[in-house]
């Protein structure tokens, strides 16, 4: 059996929120707003959840984790580099011009130390991608890639935000470069793609790269 894979696109900086499923199981990858539309749209009720976890904690991909982890008791993971980044959401969501107040999401578990989430008899692959920020991390899983804000489909992630670091980012895309040839990428905002060996040569904007 094939895994499925659900997006939705959320709030003002439309950051993609991912649904990974398997069977009755089920993996949220970064709730980044409109916890109710996500509920709904991915059908949550008839799902096991069986977490929440995320690529990073900037601002515009955590506002909804607090949402779900109280409707489901879920618990949220995410890597310990990223703790104070999910703390200072709502202070960045303001320098981004966005006065409302999300709740704060409760940390359960750090991904620093596993290496794959369980999902019926598959597993989802836990890589360290640093660079957008300092504990960004991608998910693996069948052929699928969440690469979170590293790579999108014409652009490199930045690496000017809180936790960014130029050096980490071009190291982290060559990781994928080296390893992901082939594999549907999902990213953090934006359309999915399939990576391809040429992809640098290929880019529009290539600012993080020179
Ligand atoms: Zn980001």
């Amino acid at each position: 059996m094939k895994i499925t894979i659900k997006v939705i696109t959320v709030g003002n900086w439309k950051a993609n929120c991912y649904l990974i499923a398997y069977q009755n199981e089920a993996w949220i990858i970064d709730p980044g707003e409109e916890a109710e539309n996500i509920i709904t749209q991915f059908s949550l009720d008839q799902l096991k959840i069986l977490g929440i976890v995320n690529t990073h904690g900037h601002f515009d991909h955590i506002g909804a984790i607090a949402g779900i982890q109280e409707k489901y008791k879920t618990p949220f993971y995410i890597h310990s580099n990223e703790k104070r980044l999910v703390h200072q959401g709502n202070l960045y969501r303001r320098l981004a011009g966005d006065f409302t107040i999300v709740k704060t999401p409760v940390i359960d578990s750090y991904l620093d130390s596993l290496t794959a989430l369980p999902l019926g008899d598959k597993e989802i692959r836990i890589h360290l991608i640093p660079g957008h920020t300092g504990g960004s991390v991608c998910f693996e899983c069948d052929g699928h890639l969440f690469p979170g804000d590293l790579i999108f489909e014409s652009s490199i992630g930045r690496a000017d935000l809180p936790g960014g670091n130029k050096e980490l980012l071009q190291s982290s895309v060559k990781f994928l470069l080296h390893h992901f040839i082939g594999f549907e990428i999902h990213p953090g905002h934006g359309k999915s793609f399939i990576l391809e060996a040429d992809y640098i040569k290929n880019l529009k904007t290539t600012t993080q790269w020179d």
